[in-house]
């Protein structure tokens, strides 16, 4: 039975925590420390009170997430967070969060992971954000028929799109989560069909003005792949059984 501390330096290792830029209210790494075990392993976009009692009642003790408990910035641990804190303590559960270190790595990461699921090939990182390039964009010969119907597929669910960009594909982007804002950015790299999760209202008008296929899978949808791909490869490692926490938001 792996430490709670051998997993934790090996995944910061793994997704090179320290070195990817991220926003400051991701705060990449453990959040929550239990007693130093661990016996089974979950997986989860997001962590909330829905999540916690999810993974509680299926034994996990190490939950790794892909949204922390930070977000909303600095609080007093009063309501909602006391209530999230309180359920990790009663069940010795520890939590591990990473952002943009699971959106970015070229084998477990959403984008590599999602690109893979589509079945395209040579992905280069695209896209600077943070310090690094956040998406992959890649050469592609199909149709954009073809490619909604292998992303709704990928997803298991439905896709939103906006098909102002040609019917035969040349350059796909893919960014996993809400990364529809970028589109002017996304256009300036002559993509003509961007894969994100959600967009912004305008986001729409901008794809009609660029010229552009925009196809919105869903910011959850997009993002169930690093944290099931991460858990994955840890369970391997370290002999220990994974799981994932299935909480859809809808978005
Ligand atoms: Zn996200």
């Amino acid at each position: 039975m792996p430490s709670l501390s051998d997993i934790v330096v090996y995944i910061d290792r793994f997704l090179r925590i320290r070195d990817v830029g991220d926003w400051d209210n991701a705060l990449n790494g453990l959040q929550i420390e239990n007693s130093g075990r661990v016996r089974r392993i979950g997986a989860a976009v997001d962590v909330s009170t829905r999540v916690l009692t999810d993974a509680g009642k299926k034994n996990v003790d190490f939950l790794i997430v892909h949204h922390g408990l930070f977000w909303p910035g600095l609080q007093p641990v009063t309501r909602l967070l006391r209530r999230q804190l309180q359920l990790a303590f009663e069940t010795d559960m520890a939590l591990y969060g990473v952002h943009l270190p699971l959106d970015i790595h070229p084998k477990v990461g959403n984008n590599a992971q999602l690109v893979a699921a589509l079945g395209l090939k040579s992905a280069q990182p695209f896209l600077e954000e943070k310090g690094q390039p956040v998406g992959l964009k890649t050469r592609a010969s199909l149709s954009r028929d073809q490619l909604i119907r292998k992303l709704r597929k990928a997803l298991n669910g439905p896709v939103k799109f906006f098909d102002f960009g040609p019917k035969q594909l040349r350059t796909i982007g893919i960014v996993t989560g809400a990364a529809g804002s970028e589109i002017y950015r996304v256009a300036e790299e002559n993509i003509d069909t961007f894969i994100t999760g959600e967009a912004p209202h305008w986001a729409a008008v901008a794809a009609e003005e660029l010229g552009m296929n925009l196809l919105l899978g869903g910011h959850y949808a997009t993002e169930v792949f690093g944290v099931k791909a991460l858990a994955a490869h840890l369970s391997k490692r370290f002999r220990v059984p994974w799981e994932f926490i299935d909480c859809p938001t809808g978005l």
